[in-house]
């Protein structure tokens, strides 16, 4: 870490402490130059992995985008707030979990279905359509019975 006033390389830490309950950690430096004192601050970096689109290309992860297309298979159905939102923490853990710095679009795909599923069936039924875009009506009845199956088993 280089001295923000003189530039200097050594510099010396002189305080650390645990801040916003133990994510943050706080060093009080001081330059071993110019004997200028700065601070700076740790946390724990928690990536999100980048997502690998069916063309290959490299997205961000988007958050919002995810919220967006959450909501929009949740349309007038009977979730709430809180749930939706412990699903996307969980869908973000999962992708981060997987420690990868990539992850094709598909794992991000079936890892919403997977929580829509646990929300809410028709939720879900209404995300795999859009996302798996069921090539005709036959795949499209398959997978629903294929639920109705699970469900009364
Ligand atoms: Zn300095």
């Amino acid at each position: 870490m280089h001295c923000p006033f003189c530039s200097h390389h050594e510099t010396k830490v002189i305080d650390s402490r645990l801040m916003a309950e133990g994510e943050q950690i706080r060093r009080r430096r001081g330059c071993m130059e110019c004997n200028e004192r700065f601070t700076t601050f740790e946390v724990a970096e928690l990536l999100m992995p980048k997502v690998i689109k069916q063309d290959g290309s490299r997205q961000p992860f988007d958050e919002d985008k995810l919220r967006a297309g959450i909501l929009r298979s949740l349309e007038k159905r009977p979730v709430g707030v809180e749930a939706i939102e412990s699903a996307i923490s969980r869908i973000k853990h999962k992708l981060r979990a997987s420690g990868e710095r990539e992850v094709p679009t598909q794992l991000l795909g079936e890892t919403v279905m997977e929580q829509l599923r646990g929300l809410d069936e028709v939720a879900y039924v209404r995300f795999a359509s859009v996302y798996r875009s069921f090539k005709d009506l036959n795949e499209f009845r398959a997978e629903i019975e294929r639920l109705e199956q699970e469900q009364n088993g």
